[in-house]
């Protein structure tokens, strides 16, 4: 991720302040473990996996002098359990308060490697594998929720663009990038909803992608296309109007390109992330792409990310 991409402090958010910097404090690993376990991201309960004891008595939550201050234990065979077995935690082997401080730094849009350069608490592997869970759960959340890659509707602006070719930006980029995406941005929503996808430029079909293009957008839409998706789109039915950015362009005082500066503000996040996209590979690329949508939906992320891992882990268990 580029530097300052997504970059906000979420230290100095309500929901950080109010709810979680109390639980970061000294002494108060208690109820650090019993939100922990409210927002379902520690088990309520554990049975023991011991064959003469399962079905009887549950598990009991003892305290413990280890780094997690309890573990279960089993009243009947006195067996030991981790509070985190079972539960989205289990991986990440350090404090739930670094993995607490790594979730925060990653809703920030802090790079991975900035982050574990600055912060010598955090093993570069454990920050890896929170950071990668995280993405994971917005990419599945994406992929469970499709109505909202459904973009535009009546009295909604609708653009539609290709990068690296397209109007995205109007600085110069290196013309090695090898992926193209097709990207369409809903300017109703504050910051732009964006929907975006790979196109494989071998089975490159035009009529197709007109159709893919038309699936992710409501009818009754003004939609703004890029000169080479004009020709495509501007007969397309339902729609309130199809316009070229051209047409946008030729509007504009011919010393200053304001249609394509507006356009370049509002791509500004997704040419960034299409940027990262060109050096890894096409599923790491579109799992990059859901983040950059999960992302505009829900531009204060902290709450809703903690709330995600702990779905996601359950439908991946179940
Ligand atoms: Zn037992």
């Amino acid at each position: 991720m580029n530097p300052g991409l997504y970059v906000f402090d979420f230290r100095f958010t309500e929901y950080f302040q109010m709810t979680i910097k109390p639980l970061l404090e000294e002494g108060k690993d208690g109820e650090l473990i019993d939100w922990l376990k409210d927002i379902s991201l520690l088990r309520r309960g554990q049975k023991c996996t011991n064959p003469d004891c399962q079905g009887t008595k549950p598990m009991e939550w003892k305290r413990a002098r280890i780094v997690d201050k309890f573990h279960w234990s089993c009243p009947l065979c006195k067996k030991k359990v981790s509070i985190r077995t079972d539960s989205p935690l289990a991986e990440f082997h350090c404090s739930f308060k670094i993995i607490l401080e790594t979730i925060v730094a990653w809703c920030d849009g802090i790079s991975l490697e900035e982050y574990t350069k600055e912060n010598k608490n955090v093993k570069g592997v454990i920050a890896k594998r929170i950071y990668s869970t995280c993405t994971a759960a917005t990419d599945w959340y994406m992929q469970t929720h499709p109505e909202l890659t459904l973009l535009g509707g009546e009295n909604s602006v609708v653009l539609v663009d290709t990068y690296p070719d397209g109007c995205m930006t109007t600085t110069p980029h290196n013309n090695n990038y090898t992926k193209r995406v097709l990207c369409v941005a809903d300017t109703s929503h504050m910051p732009a909803r964006i929907w975006a996808q790979l196109i494989d430029n071998k089975i490159l079909d035009y009529q197709k992608l007109a159709a893919v293009v038309v699936g992710h957008i409501r009818p009754g839409s003004t939609v703004v296309a890029s000169p080479s998706l004009y020709p495509l789109l501007h007969g397309v039915k339902g729609m309130a109007e199809v316009i070229s950015v051209e047409a946008l362009m030729a509007l504009d005082p011919v010393d200053y390109q304001r249609s394509l500066k507006n356009l370049e503000t509002i791509w500004r996040t997704t040419v960034s992330v299409c940027q990262d996209i060109q050096n890894t590979s096409n599923a790491e690329g579109e799992q990059m792409l859901r983040e950059l949508e999960w992302r505009q939906v829900f531009p204060t992320p902290l709450s809703q990310i903690l709330h995600d891992l702990a779905a996601h882990a359950t439908a991946i268990s179940s």
